[in-house]
């Protein structure tokens, strides 16, 4: 090679090479014509950590911050994976580096029995013991630790157990008694059964309340019989179903004596133990998705099937021998709500499951960022690197100050949750909502923007970020439709402005205390000091909250005077309740930030959670109008606020590195791109 040549030259000398070898009659065996090609590629590749400096601070107390609990737990299961010949390893990229990802594509069926095998592999190493039999926030956390870490391997693999134990197994902790713990859990566990949770329906997703089955009592006999009345109460989607599911949660209206008491939970057996369908139950695949092929979505018929009274899952409401219907809440609305709680833990991992993804995503465009390089801005000059181009720290360096503040919000939520009381269900029903549909949002948002800054190798699916996309992509959607479950928080935020007026009492709870207090005032001349000040950037998100909540509640009474029920008011004023909803969770996620935050000592790592804490305000408000909509900043305000923008990415550039090695993801969880793509893609390798 003539190190005299420009890139150009050196790039133009390069075609004429591979043109040259296409010119040969037939194929050279590979590594015949990898020889050929000479042992000096024309671009060389140096690991992102031969050319940064030493991190300013340790990644490891980075990483004990982000992910919260656990670490030890998660680096055994990890490993577990890694060291099993089921989770596909595949050297790639020269030396001994190794990757493991599942075999996309293998077809559907070759997919659920993978998934099913690795299944029993971990259960095998005792992965899900105590799952549900430990009792205690500290086995709660563990074992929310263990599935995050399952999920950055596949999203299939932790979806199929996380309807087995989150779904199935919850329905039978939380909503049903000793008979039925006794009977289930530890079975569950051992995977003795295998569970599913069947709610949607073909008609009835979100609208839960909806749904067709119908469950009747037979008092004479002491059953209850359970149907499908029509096609559009076939329950749809239900995990585990299509293949292997013995048993499954029917969630069905309960019909007594003519008398519908509203939706309740029954436990069904599908398939005996050699898993053959039951009589009068009917199953069909939902067929080939966009991704979570590795598991059987299924749906399900029930032709009048007969199950003991005894199944009804009892905690909240039970019929007895003569069909007296008795219930411990009065209120249907509460008992409905009741109904769904085992939803909230699976809503509680699916955030943060989302939140890890987003972190293999930008470890590995970030690498790239860091090792790949285009154009030159003179003419025989070096390419540039691409995370040097402030376009590029732009659209990358944002998303890294998002998942940081999102860990930490993840990880209150779960902290919050393993130490639940009954006075708590509104708040965590509320935050999980909030924080399920904002941080699966994000996370489609940073793949889509990972993917493209690794350009075409972002669609290669050994690259993981382009097959994400389609993977994680329904998190949006299941346990609480984002839309639904942002409308529900704004209704609730609705719900306790006015209980704070009527009672004439203080706001107390969900971080809504800044309410008590008078409107904060926003300085007219933004320095860079003030932007980048706690005491400023939560006045900000206050002044918008409270001023939303305000608006909103104006809005819907405007509706209600003119004769519009609560709820049409409420769908009309639906603008506001989206920007009070965005409000509220921004203004969480950073005041949770910030008090993780406070627990640092001074020094290098504090300065960089200062960066990312400021740069995650600053871009907030960059891409929400509602700032100028509202008039909370003026228009001067929101060009030093994009200035601010600029700055921040270009410090933050130095800690790029070190910031995702914090996120405590093995090598072989990223892809070849993170490392040596070129040596990776060697002609010696053959194709992948
Ligand atoms: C891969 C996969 C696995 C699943 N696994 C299971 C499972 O194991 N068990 C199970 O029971 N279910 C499962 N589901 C079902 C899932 O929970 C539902 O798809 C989800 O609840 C949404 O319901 P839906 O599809 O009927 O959509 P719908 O509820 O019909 O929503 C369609 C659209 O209408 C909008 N919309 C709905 N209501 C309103 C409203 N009030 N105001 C404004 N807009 C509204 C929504 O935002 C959405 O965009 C699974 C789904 C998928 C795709």
């Amino acid at each position: 090679m003539d190190p005299a040549l420009s890139p150009a030259g050196r790039r133009a000398a390069a075609i004429a090479r591979h043109l040259a070898a296409g010119a040969l009659p037939a194929p050279p065996p590979l590594a015949a014509a990898a020889a050929l090609l000479g042992p000096s590629p024309c671009l060389s590749y140096a690991p992102p950590e031969s050319a940064e400096n030493a991190p300013a601070f340790p990644p490891t107390e980075l990483r004990a911050l982000l992910d919260g609990h656990h670490l030890m737990e998660r680096d055994w299961v990890f490993r577990v994976m890694e060291e099993s010949q089921l989770f596909c390893p595949r050297q790639r990229g020269g030396g001994s580096r190794v990757f493991v990802a599942p075999d996309y594509n293998d077809g559907k069926e070759a997919q659920r029995e993978a998934t099913m095998r690795r299944v029993a592999h971990l259960a095998q190493r005792g992965v899900f013991r105590g799952w549900l039999t430990e009792p205690g926030a500290e086995a709660e956390l563990r074992k929310l630790a263990l599935l995050e870490c399952l999920g950055v391997y596949d999203h299939s693999l932790a979806i199929k157990i996380g309807v087995h134990f989150f779904l199935w197994g919850s329905a039978i902790k939380f909503l049903g008694t000793k008979r039925h713990h006794d009977k289930w859990l530890l079975a569950t566990e051992n995977y003795d059964v295998k569970g599913c949770f069947a709610m949607t329906e073909l008609g009835h997703g979100s609208n839960v309340r909806g749904i067709e089955t119908i469950a009747t009592y037979d008092s004479k006999a002491r059953e209850f019989i359970i149907n499908t009345p029509c096609e559009s109460a076939q329950k749809y989607w239900i995990g585990g179903a299509a293949n292997h599911a013995t048993h499954t949660i029917v969630f069905s209206q309960l019909h007594i004596n003519g008398k519908n008491e509203g939706v309740h939970a029954f436990v069904a057996q599908i398939r005996d133990e050699d898993g053959n369908v039951l009589p009068n139950i009917h199953i069909a695949d939902c067929g080939h998705k966009i991704g979570l092929n590795g598991v059987d979505n299924g749906r399900i018929w029930f032709q009048n099937i007969r199950v003991p009274r005894e199944n009804l899952l009892n905690l909240v409401a039970d019929v007895l021998p003569n069909g007296q219907y008795v219930s411990v809440i009065d209120d249907p609305d509460q008992r409905f709500a009741a109904f769904l709680s085992p939803l909230t833990l699976g809503r509680v991992n699916i955030a943060v499951n989302s939140v890890y993804i987003s972190k293999v995503g930008l470890a590995i465009a970030v690498r790239y960022g860091l090792s790949r390089r285009a154009f030159s801005l003179t003419p025989d000059g070096p390419e540039m690197l691409l995370l040097d181009y402030p376009s590029h720290q732009r659209r990358l360096l944002p998303l890294l100050a998002k998942v940081c503040l999102m860990s930490s919000a993840g990880n209150f939520m779960k902290k919050m949750y393993v130490k639940r009381t009954p006075e708590m269900s509104k708040a965590i029903h509320i935050y999980s909502s909030a924080l399920k549909a904002t941080l699966t949002w994000q996370n489609m948002i940073t793949l889509q923007e990972c993917r493209e800054a690794c350009g075409g190798q972002g669609l290669k699916t050994e690259n993981r970020i382009g097959i994400f996309k389609a993977e994680f992509d329904v998190q949006s959607t299941f346990e609480g439709d984002n839309n639904v479950l942002m409308q529900q928080v704004s209704k609730a935020l609705y719900a306790e402005f006015l209980a704070a007026q009527k009672k004439k009492k203080p706001f107390k709870g969900l971080g809504l205390e800044h309410l008590n207090g008078p409107s904060p005032v926003i300085p007219d001349k933004l320095t860079s000091s003030i932007l980048r000040s706690s005491k400023f950037q939560m006045d900000l998100y206050c002044l918008r909250e409270r001023d939303l909540l305000k608006q909103f509640t104006e809005d819907v009474s405007i509706h209600l005077a003119q004769g519009k029920s609560r709820e049409k008011a409420l769908m009309l004023s639906y603008q506001l309740a989206e920007d009070l909803a965005r409000a509220f969770t921004e203004r969480t996620i950073l005041q949770i930030f910030l008090a993780d935050e406070m627990n640092v000592p001074s020094g290098s790592l504090k300065e960089v959670l200062l960066l990312l804490r400021s740069l995650y305000v600053m871009v907030s408000i960059d891409e929400s109008a509602s700032f100028l909509r509202y008039g909370y900043l003026s228009l001067d305000n929101v060009v030093s606020v994009r200035k601010e923008v600029l700055k921040l990415c270009s410090e933050l550039r130095h800690h790029a590195l070190a910031v995702v090695s914090s996120f405590g993801i093995p090598d072989a969880f990223l892809s070849p791109l993170a490392f040596d793509w070129i040596e990776a893609n060697a002609l010696s390798t053959g194709s992948h």
